[in-house]
């Protein structure tokens, strides 16, 4: 109840940044519960097939990157980072597996579940699996804006066949929250809040290590929080022990409480509790045949294992642009005044192209990136003071947007 009551303080003074796990999921799942079907409707009318023992099974990705700042702008080494993670989390290749106490190394399981960017896009064509998209809102809340074009996010790829991971600002009121199996299609996929998103780039402590995403995804794959969300609950798996709460950064080995079963109390290393991402290092057996059962003839995600999109191969045609940002507006041009320049440069559309989304890059003459942003209103001013003089280029925008200025700096 303590911490409920700070978040709320914290929340009305405007302070977002929370040093605890808080995950939406279960709040999430509450509040939509009415749109899940029991069972799922074979939509395709492909046929099922099981998995074969032992199988690996890949899950295609595709991640959006819904930014309006430099800050969301993730680059795709951080992007890839992420995925890197998952698959050393989801396969116990991790560098900390070492770290699960030794009462509970015997259930620790390699689940066989692996992640893969996208190769193939939903129309055929090659993709790296990562979108990137400029959204004119500041920040999404936990009801899936970001999921749809209309509101500012990116429409979902077919999610029989990818994971959708969207990246954007949730103000960090939480870290992520993803959908159970079983919910409406266009909103199935997880959330993950930009700055707990991979393993490099400017994350926040203490949730640099990309679990925040392994967390989500194993709700994505039917896993529920350990404790239960409830009191002393149950998570449905065999080899989890039932634990009273959620246990936030990283208690000391063995954590009892009235709820223990055991002397080893509570599993808070399992990724599904609320620990640091330097804390939790480990899945169950249990977990891993609950979340491989959703491959099952007629279950969930079964879908999944007739997915090819991952085999570059298959696709043709050209790209998509990756960085496609507002919709091209091909007429129309920018003033860049005054120039020669000394201290500030003003830039401002000249006919009906549109400055807002767009990002700004400064190159000095010999290429050199000197600065880059994003820009969020149809007029901006450039600083340009203590450069050393010569001559420099600000482009701007991609493709069909895409305006090159040379200017000259006294
Ligand atoms: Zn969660």
């Amino acid at each position: 109840m303590k911490s409920a009551f700070w978040a709320l303080i914290l929340m009305g003074s405007g302070i977002t940044a929370f040093a605890q796990r808080n995950c939406a999921t279960d709040a999430y799942y509450r509040t939509h519960r009415s749109q899940y079907a029991e069972m799922p409707v074979e939509r395709d009318g492909v046929e099922a097939r099981d998995t074969v023992p032992n199988e690996i099974i890949i899950i295609p990705v595709v991640v959006h990157v819904l930014f309006h700042n430099e800050a969301q702008m993730l680059s795709d080494a951080q992007v890839r980072s992420q995925i890197d993670a998952l698959n050393r989390d989801f396969r116990r290749m991790n560098d900390d597996a070492a770290s699960t106490p030794e009462v509970f190394r015997s259930r620790a399981a390699d689940t066989r579940i692996m992640f893969c960017l996208a190769q193939v896009d939903p129309a055929g064509r090659p993709t790296k699996g990562i979108v990137r998209r400029y959204t004119d809102r500041e920040y999404f809340l936990g009801d899936d804006g970001m999921k749809f074009s209309a509101s500012g996010g990116n429409d979902a790829w077919d999610t029989r066949k990818y994971l959708n991971i969207w990246v954007c600002s949730m103000l960090g009121r939480s870290l992520g929250y993803a959908s159970f199996p079983g919910g409406p299609a266009d909103k199935d996929g997880v959330v993950i809040n930009y700055d707990v998103f991979g393993t490099i780039g400017n994350l926040r402590e203490p949730f640099t290590m990309g679990r925040t995403a392994t967390h989500e995804v194993a709700h994505w794959l039917g896993l529920k929080h350990i404790w239960g969300d409830e009191t002393c609950g149950s998570d449905d798996v065999g080899d989890t022990p039932r634990q009273l709460s959620y246990n936030y950064y990283c208690p000391s080995f063995p954590h009892t409480t009235q709820c223990s079963q055991e002397s080893s109390g509570d599993m808070f290393m399992n990724y599904m509790d609320f620990t640091n991402d330097a804390c939790m290092n480990m899945f169950t057996h249990g977990q891993k045949k609950k979340m491989r059962g959703l491959f099952a003839p007629g279950a969930w995600r079964n879908s999944f294992l007739r997915s090819y999109v991952c085999d570059s191969s298959l696709a043709s045609g050209a790209p998509i642009p990756d960085d496609t940002l507002v919709a091209a507006k091909p007429a129309g041009n920018v003033k860049a005044y005054p120039n020669p320049v000394t201290d500030f440069c003003v830039l401002e559309p000249d006919g009906d192209y549109k400055l807002e989304g767009q990002i700004l890059r400064l190159y000095n003459a010999t290429g050199i990136l000197i600065r880059q942003v994003v820009l969020t209103s149809g007029k901006y001013t450039l600083p340009m003071r203590g450069l050393t003089p010569g001559t420099y280029f600000i482009k701007l925008g991609e493709h069909a947007n895409k305006r090159v200025i040379r200017i000259l700096k006294l």
